[in-house]
């Protein structure tokens, strides 16, 4: 009888646990395919990707995460001409930042992944990202000629200054200063989205090449992560301006300031003051103007926070 019981109670424990397992299969195919972008669903020999956005837009960013297999090791990622710095997450993940600027043209664009598995020759995984226009919002305004034309002394300043923050954005430092996440300069109010497309008289000017935001003057302003002071200068059109190098590539650029508290070629940790907000330069009112580089090449850094800030 004893057994009996035990064989009549072990039934439905079976048929419980089987029902446990299909749910659970069922469960995780449902979380696979509802959430595809959570796993790494695209693989080479010896390592696994995961690009976020999926596309590249112009004067966009995207955010490319490499998980090597076991007995795998990256040797090196580029991603057109350009190689890549790359970020080590884990004992066997990695990230990488990939842009395009906004003269970028459509199509289509190349990541290479070159990795070597053990006992095994090196291999080149070629990846293809594609990169899409984007259609940037307009502003037309009516401004004195003097806005729209420099004497040629004032010319000469405003070019020198575009120059020294060119070449100050142009090195990619093999050292990776950042831990994420990244935090805004300044909590506030976004006044003008990046790429925004000016016409002064009706004559195009340069498009928004940063972020404005809302900042009164003498609001502190924080470095986003850790880095090396790649720039400290007063500019004519940018005011107090800084540049920030946090390494592999990746710049951040600050104008209008007040006040700089820091120095060429200073490391500074993420938090840190580096000055106060403000209106120098050409600015119509206090705020500070953001602007993200990699490669030389200005990004959204509204984009740039949605991937990799908090
Ligand atoms: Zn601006």
């Amino acid at each position: 009888m004893k057994i009996e019981f035990f064989h009549r109670a072990c039934g439905p424990r079976v048929i419980v646990m089987f029902s446990s397992l299909m749910a659970f299969c069922i469960c995780f195919w449902v979380i696979l395919n509802v959430f595809p972008e959570r796993v790494f669903a695209e693989t080479g020999p010896g390592v696994q990707w995961d690009i976020k956005p999926a596309y590249l837009s112009q004067g966009g960013i995207c955010r490319v995460i490499l998980k090597t297999e076991p007995e795998s090791r990256i040797l090196a990622v580029s991603f057109g001409s350009r190689n890549l710095v790359l970020k080590r997450l884990t004992d066997n993940t990695y990230m990488g930042l990939i842009g395009a600027g906004l003269k970028e043209k459509p199509g289509s664009k190349t990541l290479q992944v070159k990795v070597i598995q053990k006992g095994k020759h090196a291999k080149i995984v070629k990846i293809p990202v594609v990169i899409k226009g984007k259609k940037y919002p307009e502003e037309h305004l009516r401004v004195s000629r003097k806005m729209v034309e420099f004497p040629p002394d004032i010319l000469k300043r405003v070019l020198a200054d575009q120059k020294a923050v060119k070449n100050a954005c142009s090195q990619v430092t093999k050292r990776i200063y950042w831990d994420l996440p990244f935090i805004w300069p300044v909590r506030s109010k976004l006044l003008s989205p990046f790429g925004l497309r000016r016409f002064f008289n009706e004559q195009p000017r340069s498009p928004h090449s940063g972020v404005d935001l809302r900042a009164k003057t003498g609001t502190p302003i924080k470095a986003p992560n850790n880095a090396r002071v790649a720039l400290v200068r007063n500019c004519y059109l940018s005011g107090n301006t800084v540049v920030l190098d946090h390494g592999g590539g990746l710049y951040t650029l600050y104008a209008h300031l007040s006040r700089v508290d820091i120095k060429n070629g200073q490391e500074v940790q993420k938090g840190q003051v580096i000055g106060l907000a403000g209106a120098t330069g050409r600015a119509t009112g206090p705020h500070l103007h953001w602007g993200v580089s990699l490669f030389g090449t200005r990004v959204d850094p509204a984009q740039f926070m949605d991937l990799v800030g908090q």
